[in-house]
């Protein structure tokens, strides 16, 4: 059931309200500002209905507080008002509401406009996880990288602390895609994402296919050395998936991996680090693939024999 926080200091409007719902909604009520921005905050709701007119903090202010904060701003909030003030309605609407009931309640205009919201907001939500996620595999997509790379890298920076940024690269793919066919193909991307995702699992992580058979990784804090023997531990288990190659190449599907850990310089260019990293893969599938090539801050180089 979606779930409706309802905040009225008025327990006899926030019930009528609740009464209205109930049937097809899961409903919170809190009964002060202060409660609803804790409650928003702590909980998964789908719509905020909001008393204009409380003691202390007003609707307006809370409305104003729900769409500084993160996690809150993308919640729909309904105003209720008895103040049928073209004003206060105007008022509202500017700060970000995307609708008003106004009391006493009609309970099928309250139920009509309830539902219209929730399904524009599932439908929203559905619309920005299809922009932001591979429809292959699940993962992140190319876009979703672009936007998440350059936050963490700034992050990174401001903090001080090291970024690692990675190519990771299936081997051989093109030969796999000619024996096996392109729908087989589709598979091991979606295996090897599976495998590489479950590795890269801290929330500090971020990884994402890049397009094709190349995918990205960003690690934050970890120092270079770590980092390869990380990516080396990652390297060994898409290995151990046993997923048969074509014999004449070799006997597992593998990847072949590059990377580079930094302390981001305040000026410096994250472009430049993702060449780096690229560079790496490439010494990595020139010097044999299925293995990793890192290099540190120091231009200290890790390699694999
Ligand atoms: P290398 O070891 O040098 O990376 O060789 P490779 O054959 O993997 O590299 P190349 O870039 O020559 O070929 C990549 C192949 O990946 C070609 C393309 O058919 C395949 N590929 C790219 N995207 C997809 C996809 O979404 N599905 C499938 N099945 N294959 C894909
Ligand atoms: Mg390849
Ligand atoms: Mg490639």
């Amino acid at each position: 059931m979606e779930k409706i926080l309802i905040v009225d200091d008025s327990l006899l409007h926030a019930t009528q309200l609740k009464d209205i719902l109930k049937d097809e909604y899961d409903i919170t009520i809190a009964r002060t500002a202060e409660e609803g921005i804790c409650r928003a905050s702590a909980e998964n709701f789908s719509l905020i209905l909001l008393d204009v007119v409380m003691p202390g903090m007003d609707g307006f202010s809370l409305l104003k507080l729900l769409q500084e904060e993160l996690i809150t701003q993308s919640i729909p909030v309904i105003m209720i008002t008895s103040l049928s003030n073209a004003e206060d309605e105007q008022r509202g609407f500017i700060l970000g509401a995307v609708d008003y009931i106004t009391k006493p309640f009609n309970p099928l205009v309250v139920k009509a406009r309830v539902n219209t919201h929730i399904k524009l907001y599932n439908y929203r939500k559905q619309v920005e996880y299809q922009s932001r996620t591979d429809q292959l595999t699940g993962i992140a997509n190319r876009r979703q990288y672009d936007r998440v790379s350059l936050v963490k890298w700034k992050e990174a920076a401001r903090l001080q602390v090291p970024f690692s940024v990675c190519m990771l690269d299936i081997d051989r793919f093109k030969i796999y895609n000619d024996t096996f066919g392109h729908p087989a193909g589709d598979k091991v991307i979606t295996s090897v994402a599976r495998t590489v995702s479950s590795y890269l699992c801290r929330n500090t992580d971020f990884f994402a296919r890049y397009g094709g058979e190349e995918f990205v990784a960003c690690l934050l804090g970890d120092s270079g050395d770590k980092a390869f023997a990380y990516l080396k531990t990652i390297r060994q288990a898409v290995e151990a998936m046993h997923i048969p190659h074509n014999p004449s190449v070799s006997q597992w599907v593998t990847v072949s991996i590059g990377g580079i850990t930094v302390v981001p310089p305040l000026d410096g260019s994250y472009d430049v680090y993702l060449k780096m990293a690229d560079t790496m893969l490439y010494e990595a599938k020139e010097s044999g693939r299925n293995r990793v090539i890192w290099k540190d801050e120091s231009g200290q180089q890790f390699k694999e024999q």
